[in-house]
């Protein structure tokens, strides 16, 4: 069972999130738990306040040292992490690492953010979900444990399509269809009609290549490409420049 911890200031945001899905389902089947900690149950101030005046003046308000310190001596042993747009960068990679942990506790910012002691003393690591400024933590934190619970065995009805998702290999994943073969004169391949399994598996491979080619060249650098990889891909970027030029 992997255990993931929350410190909020809005705990109620995380119950339509535990309702839904292949969290619901980790839920149900007692594969992941999800501890939702109100950081205003571990405050002293009368008014259940978690948050002050910056020192030095300026806007905002920041979220204090003491309430977070105090949460975190009730969780067991865990990773902690803090979430905040100064973070590393998430990626799939990280995503893959952090499976193996089996208790994560993530730290949610509001207002301003936080007293710098807790970054400097009080967690393992700071993690942004992208180079922009949301107002709290609860998405960021969500997003990690959707990404996570999707790579725990036993959740996902299919671990192979997970594994065939984009990035899984740094390349992004195949273009898929469904029915009907054809929708306002767009057709479905051929291709993915003839039933030949091993040309069907040749032709995916050569969309994900091009497909990784037209939309994120940057992970190819990441990719070592087999002779057969760099057939496929040299094929599909002269098809591309041949329907462009049509
Ligand atoms: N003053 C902070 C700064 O500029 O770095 C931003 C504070 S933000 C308004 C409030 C909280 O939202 C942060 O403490 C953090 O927990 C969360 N947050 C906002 N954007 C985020 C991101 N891109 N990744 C992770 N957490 C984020």
């Amino acid at each position: 069972m992997k255990l993931f911890n929350l410190l909020t200031v809005y705990p109620e945001f995380f119950e339509s999130f535990k309702s839904h899905g292949l969290i619901k389902k980790g839920l149900d089947r007692g594969l992941i738990s999800i501890n939702v900690i109100n950081l205003r149950d571990y405050t002293s101030d009368k008014h259940k306040r978690v948050d002050f005046k910056p020192f030095g003046g300026g806007p905002g308000m920041i979220i204090q040292y003491a309430p977070v310190k105090e949460a975190l001596k009730k969780i067991k042993p865990s990773k902690i992490i803090l979430l905040s747009p100064q973070g590393k960068l998430l990626k799939q990679s990280k995503l893959n690492e952090l499976s193996a942990e089996n208790s994560i506790t993530f730290i949610c910012g509001r207002y301003e953010g936080f007293d710098e002691r807790i970054a400097d003393n009080l967690v393992d690591e700071e993690i942004s979900i992208g180079d922009y400024v949301l107002s709290g933590g609860e998405i960021p934190a969500a997003a990690i444990i959707e990404g996570l619970t999707r790579l725990t065995p036993g959740i996902p009805e299919n671990m192979e399509s997970i594994n065939n998702d984009s990035f899984c290999d740094h390349l992004l994943d195949h273009p898929h269809y469904t029915k009907p073969n054809e929708i306002d004169g767009f057709s479905v391949p051929d291709i993915l009609l003839s039933g030949n399994h091993n040309e069907i598996k040749l032709w995916r491979r050569k969309q994900s290549l091009g497909v990784t080619y037209l939309k994120r060249p940057d992970l190819l650098k990441n990719v070592n490409l087999s002779k057969e990889d760099d057939r496929l891909l040299q094929e599909f970027i002269a098809e591309h420049q041949e329907k462009k030029s049509d």
